[in-house]
Protein backbone atom coordinates (compact mmCIF):
# COMPACT_ATOMS: atom_id res chain seq x y z
CA UNK A 1 0.00 0.00 0.00
CA UNK A 2 1.22 3.93 -1.06
CA UNK A 3 3.04 5.19 2.27
CA UNK A 4 0.64 8.20 1.60
CA UNK A 5 -2.77 6.22 2.78
CA UNK A 6 -2.36 6.74 6.17
CA UNK A 7 -0.45 10.20 6.11
CA UNK A 8 -2.94 12.86 7.55
CA UNK A 9 -4.32 15.35 5.20
CA UNK A 10 -1.50 18.23 4.28
CA UNK A 11 -1.93 21.42 4.56
CA UNK A 12 -1.03 21.58 0.61
CA UNK A 13 -3.52 18.98 0.04
CA UNK A 14 -6.55 20.71 1.75
CA UNK A 15 -5.75 23.60 -0.31
CA UNK A 16 -5.67 22.80 -3.44
CA UNK A 17 -8.72 20.79 -2.74
CA UNK A 18 -10.51 24.30 -1.45
CA UNK A 19 -9.20 25.77 -5.15
CA UNK A 20 -10.35 22.94 -7.11
CA UNK A 21 -13.69 23.41 -5.39
CA UNK A 22 -13.72 27.41 -5.69
CA UNK A 23 -12.65 25.98 -9.33
CA UNK A 24 -16.23 23.95 -9.43
CA UNK A 25 -18.78 26.83 -8.36
CA UNK A 26 -20.16 27.17 -11.74
CA UNK A 27 -20.78 23.09 -12.10
CA UNK A 28 -21.94 23.26 -8.62
CA UNK A 29 -24.75 25.56 -9.55
CA UNK A 30 -25.49 23.87 -12.55
CA UNK A 31 -25.61 20.84 -10.87
CA UNK A 32 -28.31 22.08 -8.05
CA UNK A 33 -30.40 23.57 -10.62
CA UNK A 34 -30.27 20.64 -12.49
CA UNK A 35 -31.62 18.30 -9.73
CA UNK A 36 -34.33 20.97 -8.60
CA UNK A 37 -35.50 20.96 -12.04
CA UNK A 38 -36.46 17.07 -11.53
CA UNK A 39 -39.46 17.79 -9.94
CA UNK A 40 -39.78 14.82 -7.58
CA UNK A 41 -42.36 15.70 -5.47
CA UNK A 42 -43.95 12.96 -2.57
CA UNK A 43 -46.64 12.25 -2.57
CA UNK A 44 -47.07 10.73 -5.19
CA UNK A 45 -42.97 9.89 -5.53
CA UNK A 46 -42.50 11.40 -9.29
CA UNK A 47 -39.73 11.49 -11.35
CA UNK A 48 -37.52 9.24 -9.32
CA UNK A 49 -36.55 7.33 -12.06
CA UNK A 50 -34.93 10.17 -14.18
CA UNK A 51 -33.46 11.57 -10.84
CA UNK A 52 -31.51 8.58 -10.43
CA UNK A 53 -30.68 7.94 -13.54
CA UNK A 54 -29.22 11.37 -13.72
CA UNK A 55 -27.24 10.82 -10.87
CA UNK A 56 -25.86 7.45 -11.80
CA UNK A 57 -24.80 8.78 -15.47
CA UNK A 58 -22.92 11.39 -14.24
CA UNK A 59 -21.18 9.40 -11.67
CA UNK A 60 -20.61 6.37 -13.82
CA UNK A 61 -18.93 9.29 -16.56
CA UNK A 62 -16.43 9.29 -13.51
CA UNK A 63 -15.75 5.95 -12.51
CA UNK A 64 -18.50 5.22 -10.01
CA UNK A 65 -20.06 1.77 -9.99
CA UNK A 66 -23.65 2.36 -10.05
CA UNK A 67 -26.75 0.56 -8.78
CA UNK A 68 -30.46 0.80 -9.40
CA UNK A 69 -32.49 -0.27 -6.70
CA UNK A 70 -35.86 -0.63 -7.04
CA UNK A 71 -37.83 -1.28 -3.27
CA UNK A 72 -40.21 -3.31 -5.69
CA UNK A 73 -43.45 -3.90 -3.29
CA UNK A 74 -42.96 -1.89 -0.99
CA UNK A 75 -44.69 0.93 1.08
CA UNK A 76 -45.43 3.36 -1.98
CA UNK A 77 -44.19 1.29 -4.92
CA UNK A 78 -46.09 0.91 -8.25
CA UNK A 79 -45.19 0.41 -11.86
CA UNK A 80 -46.76 4.06 -12.26
CA UNK A 81 -44.05 5.44 -9.22
CA UNK A 82 -41.16 3.21 -8.83
CA UNK A 83 -39.58 3.55 -5.68
CA UNK A 84 -36.03 3.61 -7.39
CA UNK A 85 -33.40 4.36 -5.41
CA UNK A 86 -29.46 4.94 -6.79
CA UNK A 87 -25.79 3.94 -5.07
CA UNK A 88 -22.69 5.25 -6.89
CA UNK A 89 -19.62 3.04 -5.59
CA UNK A 90 -15.81 4.11 -5.84
CA UNK A 91 -13.29 1.95 -4.74
CA UNK A 92 -9.92 3.12 -3.32
CA UNK A 93 -6.85 2.14 -3.92
CA UNK A 94 -6.47 -0.54 -1.43
CA UNK A 95 -8.82 -2.54 1.38
CA UNK A 96 -10.20 0.03 4.32
CA UNK A 97 -13.27 1.41 5.58
CA UNK A 98 -16.18 3.15 3.17
CA UNK A 99 -17.47 6.55 3.47
CA UNK A 100 -21.20 7.04 2.96
CA UNK A 101 -23.05 10.25 1.58
CA UNK A 102 -26.70 9.56 1.53
CA UNK A 103 -29.36 11.92 0.51
CA UNK A 104 -33.09 11.87 -0.16
CA UNK A 105 -34.15 12.75 -3.33
CA UNK A 106 -37.82 13.76 -3.07
CA UNK A 107 -39.36 16.78 -1.93
CA UNK A 108 -42.32 17.66 -0.57
CA UNK A 109 -45.35 19.81 -2.69
CA UNK A 110 -44.57 23.75 -3.07
CA UNK A 111 -47.25 24.93 -1.58
CA UNK A 112 -48.72 28.06 -2.03
CA UNK A 113 -47.07 31.41 -1.77
CA UNK A 114 -43.99 30.94 -4.01
CA UNK A 115 -43.03 34.33 -5.94
CA UNK A 116 -40.68 32.12 -8.60
CA UNK A 117 -41.62 29.15 -10.10
CA UNK A 118 -40.78 26.23 -7.69
CA UNK A 119 -39.08 24.05 -10.49
CA UNK A 120 -37.19 26.68 -11.84
CA UNK A 121 -33.85 26.70 -9.56
CA UNK A 122 -33.79 30.01 -10.47
CA UNK A 123 -29.92 31.76 -9.00
CA UNK A 124 -30.35 35.22 -7.84
CA UNK A 125 -28.19 37.01 -5.31
CA UNK A 126 -25.68 34.05 -4.59
CA UNK A 127 -28.74 31.91 -3.85
CA UNK A 128 -30.32 29.28 -5.40
CA UNK A 129 -34.23 29.02 -5.26
CA UNK A 130 -36.51 26.13 -5.48
CA UNK A 131 -38.46 23.12 -4.06
CA UNK A 132 -35.73 20.84 -2.63
CA UNK A 133 -32.93 23.91 -2.79
CA UNK A 134 -32.67 23.43 0.81
CA UNK A 135 -33.67 20.44 1.76
CA UNK A 136 -31.96 18.42 0.42
CA UNK A 137 -30.70 18.46 -3.10
CA UNK A 138 -28.13 21.45 -2.48
CA UNK A 139 -26.32 19.25 0.26
CA UNK A 140 -26.32 15.90 -2.66
CA UNK A 141 -25.13 18.39 -5.04
CA UNK A 142 -22.43 19.50 -2.66
CA UNK A 143 -21.20 15.78 -1.55
CA UNK A 144 -21.17 14.98 -5.30
CA UNK A 145 -19.23 17.79 -6.13
CA UNK A 146 -17.15 17.20 -3.11
CA UNK A 147 -16.35 13.78 -3.98
CA UNK A 148 -15.13 14.57 -7.16
CA UNK A 149 -12.89 17.45 -6.24
CA UNK A 150 -10.99 14.27 -4.42
CA UNK A 151 -10.76 11.99 -7.54
CA UNK A 152 -9.96 15.27 -9.74
CA UNK A 153 -7.34 16.10 -6.98
CA UNK A 154 -5.89 12.62 -7.92
CA UNK A 155 -5.63 12.50 -3.76
CA UNK A 156 -5.25 8.48 -3.14
CA UNK A 157 -7.45 7.05 -0.47
CA UNK A 158 -7.95 3.29 0.77
CA UNK A 159 -11.82 1.86 1.06
CA UNK A 160 -14.50 3.34 -0.74
CA UNK A 161 -16.45 6.56 -1.09
CA UNK A 162 -20.03 5.70 -2.03
CA UNK A 163 -23.21 8.74 -2.68
CA UNK A 164 -26.70 7.17 -2.39
CA UNK A 165 -29.63 8.96 -3.67
CA UNK A 166 -33.08 7.40 -2.15
CA UNK A 167 -36.65 8.26 -1.66
CA UNK A 168 -39.15 8.70 0.30
CA UNK A 169 -37.68 10.49 3.35
CA UNK A 170 -40.57 12.98 3.15
CA UNK A 171 -43.08 9.81 3.69
CA UNK A 172 -40.75 7.73 6.66
CA UNK A 173 -38.56 6.13 4.23
CA UNK A 174 -39.60 2.85 3.76
CA UNK A 175 -38.85 2.09 0.43
CA UNK A 176 -35.71 4.19 0.40
CA UNK A 177 -33.30 4.04 3.29
CA UNK A 178 -35.21 1.75 5.61
CA UNK A 179 -35.38 -1.36 2.75
CA UNK A 180 -31.96 -0.51 1.76
CA UNK A 181 -30.92 -0.74 5.39
CA UNK A 182 -33.09 -4.02 5.66
CA UNK A 183 -30.90 -5.65 2.41
CA UNK A 184 -27.13 -4.74 4.10
CA UNK A 185 -26.47 -1.48 2.58
CA UNK A 186 -25.82 0.59 5.82
CA UNK A 187 -24.16 -1.87 8.07
CA UNK A 188 -20.53 -2.88 8.00
CA UNK A 189 -18.56 -4.70 6.20
CA UNK A 190 -20.41 -2.32 3.32
CA UNK A 191 -20.08 1.10 4.93
CA UNK A 192 -18.14 2.11 8.10
CA UNK A 193 -19.39 6.08 8.34
CA UNK A 194 -22.26 7.50 6.99
CA UNK A 195 -23.06 11.77 6.27
CA UNK A 196 -26.69 12.56 5.88
CA UNK A 197 -25.96 16.41 4.08
CA UNK A 198 -29.32 17.62 5.17
CA UNK A 199 -30.07 21.41 5.78
CA UNK A 200 -28.77 21.47 9.72
CA UNK A 201 -26.51 25.00 8.82
CA UNK A 202 -22.82 24.36 7.50
CA UNK A 203 -21.16 24.94 11.09
CA UNK A 204 -23.57 22.29 13.03
CA UNK A 205 -22.98 18.59 13.15
CA UNK A 206 -26.46 17.35 13.73
CA UNK A 207 -26.21 14.12 16.02
CA UNK A 208 -29.52 12.75 16.07
CA UNK A 209 -33.57 13.15 16.48
CA UNK A 210 -36.37 13.09 19.16
CA UNK A 211 -38.29 10.25 18.93
CA UNK A 212 -41.98 10.52 17.62
CA UNK A 213 -45.23 8.81 18.81
CA UNK A 214 -48.52 8.72 16.71
CA UNK A 215 -51.58 7.76 18.34
CA UNK A 216 -55.68 8.20 17.89
CA UNK A 217 -57.66 8.50 20.51
CA UNK A 218 -61.34 8.20 19.81
CA UNK A 219 -64.16 8.82 22.36
CA UNK A 220 -67.19 6.74 21.99
CA UNK A 221 -71.00 8.54 23.37
CA UNK A 222 -74.17 7.50 22.37
CA UNK A 223 -76.71 8.89 19.35
CA UNK A 224 -79.88 10.76 19.94
CA UNK A 225 -82.09 13.36 19.16
CA UNK A 226 -80.71 16.83 19.44
CA UNK A 227 -83.20 18.69 20.43
CA UNK A 228 -83.04 16.21 23.68
CA UNK A 229 -79.40 15.84 23.88
CA UNK A 230 -79.57 14.89 27.60
CA UNK A 231 -80.98 11.21 26.18
CA UNK A 232 -77.59 10.13 24.39
CA UNK A 233 -74.25 11.20 25.69
CA UNK A 234 -71.83 13.36 23.25
CA UNK A 235 -68.69 12.10 22.24
CA UNK A 236 -67.75 15.84 21.60
CA UNK A 237 -67.90 16.74 25.04
CA UNK A 238 -66.09 13.97 26.41
CA UNK A 239 -63.48 15.17 23.95
CA UNK A 240 -63.61 18.86 25.16
CA UNK A 241 -62.80 17.35 28.59
CA UNK A 242 -59.83 15.32 27.68
CA UNK A 243 -58.12 18.27 25.79
CA UNK A 244 -59.21 20.51 28.94
CA UNK A 245 -56.90 18.35 30.85
CA UNK A 246 -54.46 17.81 28.53
CA UNK A 247 -54.43 21.89 28.61
CA UNK A 248 -54.16 22.45 32.02
CA UNK A 249 -52.22 19.14 33.28
CA UNK A 250 -50.18 17.29 30.43
CA UNK A 251 -48.68 21.21 28.65
CA UNK A 252 -47.16 22.51 31.96
CA UNK A 253 -45.80 18.99 32.96
CA UNK A 254 -44.61 18.81 29.35
CA UNK A 255 -42.71 22.70 29.13
CA UNK A 256 -40.83 22.05 32.49
CA UNK A 257 -39.57 18.30 30.89
CA UNK A 258 -36.10 19.65 29.15
CA UNK A 259 -33.35 17.52 27.68
CA UNK A 260 -30.08 16.92 27.37
CA UNK A 261 -29.91 16.43 24.03
CA UNK A 262 -28.94 19.56 21.96
CA UNK A 263 -32.20 20.21 20.27
CA UNK A 264 -32.44 23.24 17.93
CA UNK A 265 -34.57 25.37 17.53
CA UNK A 266 -34.51 26.14 21.32
CA UNK A 267 -38.33 25.91 21.71
CA UNK A 268 -38.02 21.98 20.81
CA UNK A 269 -36.02 21.45 23.65
CA UNK A 270 -38.53 20.01 25.72
CA UNK A 271 -40.94 17.50 25.03
CA UNK A 272 -44.16 18.80 22.97
CA UNK A 273 -47.15 17.52 21.57
CA UNK A 274 -49.44 18.52 18.65
CA UNK A 275 -52.81 18.01 17.66
CA UNK A 276 -52.55 16.49 14.36
CA UNK A 277 -56.19 16.54 13.24
CA UNK A 278 -59.88 16.32 15.37
CA UNK A 279 -63.34 15.82 13.82
CA UNK A 280 -66.16 14.77 16.13
CA UNK A 281 -70.09 14.21 14.63
CA UNK A 282 -71.54 14.38 11.53
CA UNK A 283 -68.98 16.16 8.50
CA UNK A 284 -69.60 20.44 8.09
CA UNK A 285 -72.51 20.91 5.26
CA UNK A 286 -71.55 22.27 1.87
CA UNK A 287 -73.19 25.26 0.55
CA UNK A 288 -75.88 22.91 -1.01
CA UNK A 289 -76.42 20.32 1.43
CA UNK A 290 -79.10 22.31 3.38
CA UNK A 291 -79.28 21.64 7.05
CA UNK A 292 -77.05 18.66 8.51
CA UNK A 293 -79.46 15.89 10.87
CA UNK A 294 -80.32 16.87 14.49
CA UNK A 295 -78.02 14.50 16.01
CA UNK A 296 -75.53 14.08 19.51
CA UNK A 297 -72.14 12.95 18.39
CA UNK A 298 -71.32 9.42 19.01
CA UNK A 299 -68.09 9.68 17.68
CA UNK A 300 -64.66 12.22 18.23
CA UNK A 301 -61.13 11.10 17.07
CA UNK A 302 -58.15 12.89 17.62
CA UNK A 303 -54.97 12.17 16.10
CA UNK A 304 -51.97 13.66 17.95
CA UNK A 305 -48.33 14.11 17.68
CA UNK A 306 -45.97 13.53 20.73
CA UNK A 307 -42.53 14.25 20.30
CA UNK A 308 -40.08 12.90 23.10
CA UNK A 309 -36.49 12.58 24.83
CA UNK A 310 -34.29 10.63 24.96
CA UNK A 311 -34.90 10.76 28.56
CA UNK A 312 -38.49 9.46 28.57
CA UNK A 313 -39.53 6.18 26.83
CA UNK A 314 -42.40 5.36 24.53
CA UNK A 315 -44.13 3.55 26.96
CA UNK A 316 -43.79 6.79 29.66
CA UNK A 317 -45.30 8.62 26.77
CA UNK A 318 -48.16 6.16 26.28
CA UNK A 319 -48.45 5.73 29.93
CA UNK A 320 -48.90 9.42 30.81
CA UNK A 321 -51.62 10.03 28.23
CA UNK A 322 -53.68 6.77 29.32
CA UNK A 323 -53.33 8.33 32.99
CA UNK A 324 -54.96 11.73 31.89
CA UNK A 325 -58.14 9.68 30.08
CA UNK A 326 -58.52 7.59 33.07
CA UNK A 327 -58.58 10.98 35.05
CA UNK A 328 -61.38 12.09 32.97
CA UNK A 329 -63.44 8.71 33.16
CA UNK A 330 -62.97 9.26 36.91
CA UNK A 331 -64.99 12.81 37.06
CA UNK A 332 -67.22 11.21 33.76
CA UNK A 333 -68.31 7.73 34.27
CA UNK A 334 -70.09 8.17 31.07
CA UNK A 335 -66.84 8.57 29.11
CA UNK A 336 -65.87 6.01 26.98
CA UNK A 337 -62.58 5.93 25.12
CA UNK A 338 -60.01 4.29 22.72
CA UNK A 339 -56.23 4.57 22.30
CA UNK A 340 -54.85 3.37 19.25
CA UNK A 341 -51.19 3.51 18.39
CA UNK A 342 -50.70 4.93 15.06
CA UNK A 343 -46.68 5.47 14.26
CA UNK A 344 -43.31 5.59 16.44
CA UNK A 345 -40.25 5.95 16.47
CA UNK A 346 -37.79 6.18 19.33
CA UNK A 347 -35.04 9.19 19.22
CA UNK A 348 -31.26 8.62 18.60
CA UNK A 349 -27.91 10.36 19.20
CA UNK A 350 -25.01 9.25 18.36
CA UNK A 351 -21.47 9.93 20.54
CA UNK A 352 -19.91 13.12 19.75
CA UNK A 353 -17.20 11.28 20.08
CA UNK A 354 -17.85 9.09 17.36
CA UNK A 355 -15.03 9.32 14.24
CA UNK A 356 -17.85 10.62 11.78
CA UNK A 357 -18.15 13.75 14.47
CA UNK A 358 -15.21 14.04 15.37
CA UNK A 359 -14.30 14.21 11.80
CA UNK A 360 -16.66 16.53 10.89
CA UNK A 361 -16.26 18.85 13.82
CA UNK A 362 -12.13 19.33 13.35
CA UNK A 363 -12.38 20.32 9.54
CA UNK A 364 -15.40 22.64 10.64
CA UNK A 365 -13.38 24.47 13.55
CA UNK A 366 -10.33 24.72 10.98
CA UNK A 367 -12.13 26.31 8.21
CA UNK A 368 -14.68 28.84 10.01
CA UNK A 369 -12.01 29.03 13.35
CA UNK A 370 -14.67 28.61 16.00
CA UNK A 371 -15.38 24.87 17.35
CA UNK A 372 -18.43 23.02 15.67
CA UNK A 373 -22.19 23.32 17.18
CA UNK A 374 -23.38 19.98 17.70
CA UNK A 375 -27.34 19.84 17.55
CA UNK A 376 -30.31 17.75 17.07
CA UNK A 377 -32.96 17.51 15.12
CA UNK A 378 -36.79 18.24 16.51
CA UNK A 379 -38.13 15.49 14.01
CA UNK A 380 -36.54 12.17 12.48
CA UNK A 381 -34.96 11.67 9.15
CA UNK A 382 -33.48 8.60 7.71
CA UNK A 383 -30.78 8.45 10.32
CA UNK A 384 -33.00 6.67 12.22
CA UNK A 385 -33.22 3.47 10.08
CA UNK A 386 -28.99 3.21 9.44
CA UNK A 387 -29.24 3.38 13.50
CA UNK A 388 -31.74 0.80 13.68
CA UNK A 389 -32.15 -1.02 10.88
CA UNK A 390 -28.27 -1.04 9.80
CA UNK A 391 -27.32 -0.95 13.57
CA UNK A 392 -24.65 1.44 12.54
CA UNK A 393 -23.96 4.14 15.39
CA UNK A 394 -21.71 6.27 13.03
CA UNK A 395 -23.80 8.49 11.58
CA UNK A 396 -24.87 11.80 11.21
CA UNK A 397 -26.39 14.82 9.53
CA UNK A 398 -24.68 17.52 7.74
CA UNK A 399 -25.16 19.94 5.56
CA UNK A 400 -25.67 23.48 3.33
CA UNK A 401 -28.92 25.13 4.19
CA UNK A 402 -31.23 26.70 6.77
CA UNK A 403 -33.54 24.02 8.36
CA UNK A 404 -35.91 26.82 8.80
CA UNK A 405 -36.31 27.20 4.82
CA UNK A 406 -37.40 23.64 4.30
CA UNK A 407 -40.66 22.63 3.55
CA UNK A 408 -41.36 27.01 2.83
CA UNK A 409 -42.12 28.88 0.16
CA UNK A 410 -39.22 30.22 -1.98
CA UNK A 411 -36.87 28.24 -0.26
CA UNK A 412 -33.07 28.78 -1.15
CA UNK A 413 -29.58 27.48 -0.78
CA UNK A 414 -26.72 29.75 -0.32
CA UNK A 415 -24.14 28.58 -2.89
CA UNK A 416 -21.02 30.24 -1.21
CA UNK A 417 -22.54 27.98 2.04
CA UNK A 418 -22.87 24.83 -0.30
CA UNK A 419 -19.16 25.32 -1.37
CA UNK A 420 -18.01 25.82 2.10
CA UNK A 421 -19.93 22.32 3.28
CA UNK A 422 -18.07 20.54 -0.09
CA UNK A 423 -14.97 21.52 1.43
CA UNK A 424 -15.42 20.09 4.74
CA UNK A 425 -17.34 16.91 3.44
CA UNK A 426 -14.16 16.61 1.17
CA UNK A 427 -11.31 16.71 3.59
CA UNK A 428 -13.35 15.05 6.24
CA UNK A 429 -13.91 12.02 3.87
CA UNK A 430 -9.94 11.62 3.20
CA UNK A 431 -9.65 11.79 7.43
CA UNK A 432 -12.28 9.52 8.03
CA UNK A 433 -10.68 6.93 5.14
CA UNK A 434 -7.11 7.60 6.31
CA UNK A 435 -7.28 7.38 9.60
CA UNK A 436 -7.84 3.46 9.82
CA UNK A 437 -5.29 2.60 6.96
ZN1 LIG B 1 -34.82 16.47 4.24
Amino acid sequence: MPKHHSAALGDDQRQRLAARLDGKRDELIALTQDLIRIPTVNPPGDAYLPCCEYLGNRLAARGFEVEYLRAKGALGDSDRYPRTNVIARKAGSGPGPCVHFNSHIDVVEPGHGWTMDPFAGELRDGRIYGRGSCDMKGGLAASIIAVEAILEEGLDFPGAIEISGTVDEESGGYAGVAWLAERGRFSPPRVDHVIIPEPLNKDCVCLGHRGVWWAEVTVNGRIAHGSMPFLGVSAIRGMAAFLAKVETELYPRLAQRRTAMPVIPEGARQSTLNFNGLHGGLPAPGPADGFPSALVADRCSLVLDRRFLIEESEEEVRREMLELLDAVKAERPEFDYALRDLWSMPPTMTDADAPVVQALSAEIERLFGAPAQHVASPGTYDQKHIVRIGSLKDCVAYGPGLLELAHQPDEYVGVDDMLDSAKIMATATLQLLRRAA
